[in-house]
């Protein structure tokens, strides 16, 4: 099986959760196989390739999981992006819409570097909304967007097409039609 078929073998579907009408991907028996860990992470290396990245940036809270994972393996900075409130320095803020509402995610001030390649990585692409709001962030910092990595993209949502302009290396491993 190669990478894709692996992760879609575990994934889980879960009708109505959190509420009803969503079809919630859950991504937590990925965690239970190591080895199936380790060549997710080989696998964004290996499509990173003569990609220059310096920083990886992760958004809470799975994100973190595989974002710290990449960052290890390509032996540079990981930056927790969180949701405000959690970070105890100083921050700068991005809001964002939500279907219903808003949400805010924050950065430190100090946490990325100003000119360096960033990563950003999320464990789902849906509407796209989340991961624009980092890109917006790592901008504001003055770093680049190099590339934005996720392990499943839910591609009937075209989320993409929000991201695009920030970077045209948009890396899923597993797509959903
Ligand atoms: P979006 O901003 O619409 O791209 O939503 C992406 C964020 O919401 C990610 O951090 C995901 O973890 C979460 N998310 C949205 N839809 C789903 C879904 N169907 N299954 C699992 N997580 C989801």
């Amino acid at each position: 099986m190669n990478i894709e078929q692996q992760i879609k073998a575990v994934v889980r579907d879960v009708q109505d959760f959190p509420k009803a009408g969503i079809v919630f991907k859950d991504i937590t028996p990925i965690l239970r196989d190591p080895k199936l860990c380790d060549a997710i992470a080989d696998a964004y290396v290996q499509r990173l390739n003569g990609i220059k990245i310096d920083e990886v940036a992760a958004i809470e809270s799975r994100g973190f999981l595989f974002g710290m994972m990449i960052a290890h393996k390509l032996a540079v900075p990981f930056v927790p992006i969180r949701k405000k409130g959690k970070l105890p320095c100083k921050t700068v803020q991005q809001s964002y819409n939500l279907e219903y509402g808003e949400a805010i995610i924050e950065v430190h001030e100090d946490g990325i570097e100003a000119g360096k390649n960033l990563l950003i990585h999320d464990d789902l692409l849906a509407t796209g909304g989340t991961v624009e709001a980092a890109a917006k962030l790592v901008e504001k910092l003055g770093a680049k967007v190099a590339a934005i990595s996720f392990l499943v993209e839910l591609d009937f949502l075209n989320g993409r097409d929000k991201l695009i302009s920030h970077s045209p290396h948009i890396i899923s491993l597993a797509n959903y039609q």
